[in-house]
């Protein structure tokens, strides 16, 4: 029988589960690992090329209207400049003074602790799914060892972005309970700089791209003008990202390297934006739920008109309840033809398609569907992991960790488990099988006592540590 794991219990069992069974491990390990980059293990790879090779398959082999690419990860740096990153790919930053600790600062939250309709203090708590719950305790706890006297309001959650000057000095610090030392937010930078070449000055620097979307805008002539594409039609990449995030966390979900699968959707200016907007979101959703995701663990959310950027019409979020919450897995955004014609005011080379109809040239308008593969890998784990209570012969109960699996994603996708290690016959044919099963499938060999020899995407029983 499944038992529902806590979520708590859950995020703690995957990260157990994924170093135990070489799903994924922490870089550079015996050097002490380094936050915000990760390993894939030998069965973390083939999950993760099985990911990458359902996305490749379904969005491009077998689609007529979108074509692939691989750009480098390191570009011009002008094309930065002209993206807006250079400038506005920022977050924004708290330090903490004392303890060097840095904070993004809008998920840094604080309230003033209200005593009989007077601020007597503030307390400050890291956004979790229980920030309010947090902030309330905290506010308890500060009303106590204060020995203060009188009704305490309920909290009111604010992020650091909000907190006017004259309370940031007054809100303490998450890493020291004291206030005074957190500084104002400012913008920082997540792009990682490098220099190309010999020199290291200000002419060479160079940056890791933050996303593979720009190869797309950039090539966008080069495969209208060497392909039979015609609008509407899409330009898809699968290729490694990097963003120097002030927090990386939640294990893989935010770090600092990372896989992107994202497809730019190129369609006439006049065309009905909303309506194809609304179709790759509908296909992103059919596509998580074809690589066994379910329904339960999926929603949506639409970014509020206000806080989209100027040139955006749109954004929709295809939200995982993942077991730290439920978050962000794959963003679908209408950009408008604001990359494009970014890029050819920038490099003078215009990115213009010619219009039979009209006899006029325009800029085509784009729809961007932008997923993460690990973000996609983790909520995969997270939905495939059940624990389950199996009584043996004797009649004794233990647990035993299964990893549901969709045949499409599975690292392993056929064992040949030869019950008798020493009876040659048996083992002769079991090879031969193996060999053969091995030519067209991922296979694994195992002669070894069955509780022994469990794998991830098995039906048979894993032992938990084993
Ligand atoms: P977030 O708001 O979570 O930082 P974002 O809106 O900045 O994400 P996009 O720039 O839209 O993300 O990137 C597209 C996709 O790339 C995201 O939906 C996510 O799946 C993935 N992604 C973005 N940042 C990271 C990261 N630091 N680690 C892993 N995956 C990421």
């Amino acid at each position: 029988m499944s038992s529902p794991t806590e979520p708590a219990h859950l995020m703690e069992s995957l990260v157990s589960l994924a170093k135990r069974r070489g799903f994924i491990y922490a870089s550079s390990e015996i050097y002490g690992g380094l936050n915000g980059f990760f390993d894939y293990g030998p069965l973390g790879v083939e999950l993760k090329r099985n990911i990458r090779d359902c996305w490749w398959r379904d969005m491009v082999h077998r689609r007529d209207d979108v074509v692939g690419i691989e750009t480098s990860i390191i570009m011009h740096p002008k094309v930065w400049e002209a993206s807006g990153h250079v400038a506005g790919f920022t977050d924004p930053l708290v330090d903490c003074r004392v303890s060097k600790q840095r904070y993004r600062a809008d998920q840094l939250f604080f309230s003033p602790v209200v005593i009989d309709g007077k601020t007597v203090g503030y307390v400050s708590a890291l956004e979790s799914e229980n920030t309010a719950g947090e902030l309330q305790t905290a506010a308890e706890s500060f009303k106590r060892k204060k020995a203060l006297q009188g009704a305490l309001a309920p909290v009111v959650a604010k992020d650091m972005t909000e907190a006017r000057e004259e309370e940031i000095v007054l809100i303490p610090s998450p890493a020291t309970g004291e206030p005074g030392s957190l500084t104002p937010p400012r913008a920082f930078n997540m792009m990682f700089q490098t220099n190309v070449g010999a020199m290291s000055d200000a002419s060479s620097v160079a940056y890791l791209r933050p996303e593979t979307a720009q190869g797309m805008f950039v090539d966008f002539k080069n495969v209208v003008d060497t392909t039979r594409v015609k609008l509407p039609f899409g330009i898809a990449q699968i290729g490694k990202s990097f963003r120097n995030e002030i927090t990386p966390r939640n294990f893989i979900f935010r770090s600092r390297e990372f896989e992107q699968m994202e497809m730019e959707y190129f369609i006439h200016e006049d065309a009905d934006w909303a309506k194809v907007h609304e179709e790759w979101i509908v296909w992103c959703e059919t596509w998580l739920k074809s690589i066994g995701l379910p329904d339960s663990h999926l929603s949506r959310f639409t970014h509020p008109k206000e806080k989209l950027a100027f040139y955006s019409r749109g954004t929709v979020d295809i939200m995982f309840k993942y077991p730290f919450g439920v978050q962000e897995l794959w963003g679908i955004a209408a950009r408008g033809s604001y990359d494009l014609t970014q890029h050819a005011n920038a490099s003078g080379k215009p990115q213009e398609l010619f219009d039979e109809a009209s006899k006029k040239k325009f800029v085509p308008h784009v729809i961007e569907p932008a997923v993460g593969v690990d973000r996609i890998f983790l909520a995969v784990l997270a939905a495939g992991y059940a624990e389950e209570d199996v009584t043996d012969e004797k009649g004794n109960v233990e647990k035993r960790t299964v990893l549901r699996l969709s045949p499409r994603l599975a690292p392993v996708k056929v064992a040949v488990l030869p019950l008798l290690k020493n009876k040659e016959q048996l083992t002769n044919r079991a090879k031969a099988l193996y060999a053969k099963l091995r030519r067209n499938y991922a296979v694994q060999y195992d002669d070894a006592a069955p509780s022994a020899n469990a794998t991830a995407g098995r039906t048979r029983p894993a032992r938990r540590g084993a």
